[in-house]
This record gives C-alpha cells, structure tokens and sequence, in this order.
C-alpha cells in the first residue's frame, strides 16, 4: 500500500483533473475543492466501568448550495478528519449525478463497535447528537448510517434531537427503522443500485448477466445485497472476503461453482465478518483476504473499504476483467485509473454505482414529508428509474466524447453543482 494514501488528496485530485478539463475558474476551483464548513468535537461518555472516555467526532459539509447537505455518520477506529472530508465531498458528487436536491456531506466517530456495550454507543451516539444539534436538522444537514452504524444509531440520535428541539423532526435523519419513519428497500438500496448500474453496463457491452462471474470484496450490507440481485439476474459470484476481528487480517472465501450467499450470511456476524472455520467446513477454499483482486473472473465488485485497487495491487486484475463495479467509497486510486483506462476495464465509478443508498434516503425524506409510505416495490422502482438514467446519462457523454467513465461523471456532478452556486451568485 502507498505509504502517502490519503483519502482527502485523491477525492481532490480527481476534482482538479476534471476541473482542468472544464477550465473551471479559481474562485469555483478552490470553493469546491474544499468543505464548506467542518466541526470537530469531543465526546465524552461514562463507560461501562464508571470512567469517562473522550471520543472524537467530526461533520463536515462540503457543499449545500443544491440542497441541504446529506451524509452518512461512521463509526470506525481509523477514521480520520481527511477521510470524512474526502466523503462529505463524494457525497456532493454522488447527489449531484443521481439528480438529487441535496448537498455533502459526512461524519464520523473514532471508535470500535467491537469493544463498545450497547448502552456505551447509545450513549456515544446521543452525545454526538448533542454537540452538532445546532448544526445539522432536516433543512441543513441531514445524516445516515454508514460503515458500522445502523437504523438503531439513527433512532437514538433522533431520539436526543428531538429531545432537544423538543418537537418531532423526523426529517433530521434517515436510515430510520421501517415503521419508525424509515422507507422499505433501504437495506437492499445501495448493493441493488449497484446491479442496477451493472445491468446496464453489461447491456452495453453486449454481455449476457449469465455468462458472467465475479469476485466481491466485503460481505457487509452492500455486498450481500449486491451478490444477490446479480445472482436474480443470472450471475455468479465465486469470491467473497471479509475481515476477520480475532485474526486482525482479512479472508477471501472462493467456491468455483459459485457461493451460496444466505448459507454464507448464516454464518457472518452483524459487522459482516464470516467465520472462517464454519465456511471452510461448507467447503469453501479459504484464501488470503487480497486475493479477491486476482480471481479469474469478469467483473469485480470492490465494496468494502477505500484505497484497495491502488498502485501495487492494479497489476493483479486478471485479464478476464471486463467490469469494475464500485460498492465502496473511493476503492480506486488515482494512479490505479491509469492503468484500468489503459487496460480499457469499463469502470463503474463509486459515486454513481453506490447512490443507491443516498437515493433511497431522499426517498425516505420524500415519504417522510408527506407522512405516507410506499411498498417495497414501488421504492425499488423508482430507485431503479433513477440510477438507470444517472447511468445512461454518464455512460452517454463517456461515449461521445471517447471519455472515461469516472471522469465523465465527475463532469455532470460538477456542471450541477456549480451551476447551483453561480445561481446563488457564491461564484
Ligand atoms: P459494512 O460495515 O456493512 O460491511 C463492510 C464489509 O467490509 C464487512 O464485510 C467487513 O468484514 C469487510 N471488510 C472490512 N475490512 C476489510 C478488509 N480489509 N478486507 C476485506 N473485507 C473487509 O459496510 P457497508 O455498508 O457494506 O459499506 C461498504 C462500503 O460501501 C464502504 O466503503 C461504504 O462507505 C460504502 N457505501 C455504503 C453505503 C450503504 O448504504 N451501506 C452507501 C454508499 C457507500
């Protein structure tokens, strides 16, 4: 792994390509390449034990001139401020190229579900709640769960929220539990999204779902779910991996003739990790984690972590690879892009493969504001209709102008939001 990786210095570096391409002018330039605003802050908490620990949370908004800013909250011991930043700012893109009225924007905690009672991220997240409260609320910034928070997270920190303002806002949050102002399908919404994106690719390229295998890094939330709708539609995974807690490394689990995805989510804990020693005794090959990379497969579905297809780890995409499907935030490197735009792999760039899940949010926001909630299938439609046409709207222009996926994307989210901030005369 590059030693100088940084989250903040490749979302910025991707900015700047296009921005060069759009001969963007300085003031625009230097707006968008930096959050609007940022909030760092302390939480304490009275531990299990009685001791106070000071944990340190983050929001950042990076751009609400579209909307009021929209991100994910995550819990994660090596979060740090550059890696919200670069999210908050592939949030603003990822709203932007869906079509979204919403801005950026993200946050985070530095800690470890693993070692923390329920009581204990309770209380982290209701504390949380009461640092930014001045700050986020349905018409400024509105968060979501993200890597190792879920619906339970979002209804204590509604919960505290309301609380404070001491009237229901629902709107404050989304990724709510269904039945306490949360939309059906938003649990399927990020991994369907990303078949949705898939689907369309593999249409254009003329390849049948059938005569495809792939290889998925993760098997959290947005894994599981994307394996399954590829498999509805006739593909087969052969390549999992996941992280083990215990071991502190990573696995890859292979099976030839494809996994089988509800035998292995019976054996995975709630933080996505699979028991290594049950799936071998199902007959899986157990494999070193960084080997889902080099699998002999078509398409490959990064969707657990930043940095993974970078500089050393490019040269292992097997020839067969066709299609880079992108689950996680930010999986590709810079440098890695190079190499993939040579190779001619049809990426399938994060922010619109993974805007499933912010879409079904504003779905989520939508129901909640009319206090009237759809069917599972009518959500899944209209998720569908959107990122099939964010899809082909970017697959269009990367056509006509002979332009990389990533980069044409990156256009048409930019052209948006700048467009907004000339409107409001910030530019
Ligand atoms: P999750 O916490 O549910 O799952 C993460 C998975 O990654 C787990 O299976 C974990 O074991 C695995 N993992 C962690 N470290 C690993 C490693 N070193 N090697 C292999 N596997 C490893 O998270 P998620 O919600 O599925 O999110 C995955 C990615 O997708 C993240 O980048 C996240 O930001 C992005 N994303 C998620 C959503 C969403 O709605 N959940 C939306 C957009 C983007």
């Amino acid at each position: 792994m590059k030693e100088s990786y940084n989250p903040f210095h490749m979302a910025q570096a991707q900015f700047d390509k296009v921005a060069d391409f759009l001969e963007l002018e300085s003031g625009a330039r230097e707006m968008l390449r930096n959050p609007m605003r940022e909030y760092h802050f302390n939480i304490p908490v009275r531990m299990d034990d009685g001791k106070v620990k000071v944990f340190k949370g983050f929001r950042v908004q990076h751009n609400d001139a579209r909307g009021p800013a929209k991100g994910g909250i995550r819990f994660h011991p090596q979060e740090t401020a550059d890696t919200v930043r670069a999210l908050s700012m592939w949030m603003t893109w990822k709203c932007a190229v869906v079509d979204i009225p919403l801005g950026g924007s993200k946050g985070g905690v530095i800690c470890d579900p693993h070692d923390l009672s329920t009581r204990e991220q309770e209380m982290i997240c209701r504390a949380w709640v009461r640092q930014i409260a001045r700050n986020v609320g349905p018409l400024q910034d509105v968060p979501a769960p993200d890597v190792m928070t879920s619906a339970q997270h979002m209804l204590w920190m509604l919960d505290e929220y309301e609380a404070i303002m001491g009237q229901h806002l629902p709107g404050m949050i989304t990724g709510k539990p269904v039945g306490m102002g949360g939309s059906l399908g938003r649990t399927e919404a990020t991994g369907y999204g990303v078949i949705f994106t898939l689907r369309e690719t593999l249409k254009e390229l003329g390849i049948r779902p059938q005569d495809t295998t792939a290889s998925v890094q993760g098997f959290g939330n947005v894994a599981q779910y994307a394996i399954k709708l590829y498999h509805q539609f006739g593909g087969k995974v052969v390549c999992v991996s996941s992280w083990d807690q215990q071991d502190q490394t990573s696995y890859a689990f292979r099976k030839a003739d494809g996994i089988d995805v509800d035998e292995l989510v019976s054996i995975t804990n709630h933080f996505g990790g699979i028991d290594k020693d049950k799936a071998a005794e199902r007959g899986y090959e157990i494999l070193d984690g960084n080997d889902w990379i080099a699998q002999d497969v078509d398409i490959l579905i990064p969707a657990a972590l930043e940095n993974q297809v970078n500089a050393d780890t490019v040269g292992r995409i097997s020839k067969q690879v066709k299609i880079l499907a992108e689950g996680a935030n930010g999986p590709t490197t810079p440098e890695a892009d190079v190499v993939l735009e040579e190779r001619g792999i049809f990426v399938i760039p994060d922010f619109l493969a993974n805007a499933g899940g912010v879409t079904c949010s504003y779905f989520e926001q939508v129901q909640g504001n009319m206090n009237y909630f759809w069917e599972k299938d009518e959500v899944l439609g209209k998720l569908d209709v959107k990122m099939t046409s964010a899809f082909i709207a970017v697959s269009d222009l990367a056509r006509k102008h002979k332009l990389y996926m990533r980069d044409a994307a990156y256009i048409i989210a930019i052209n948006r939001v700048v467009d907004a901030c000339r409107a409001r005369g910030w530019v």
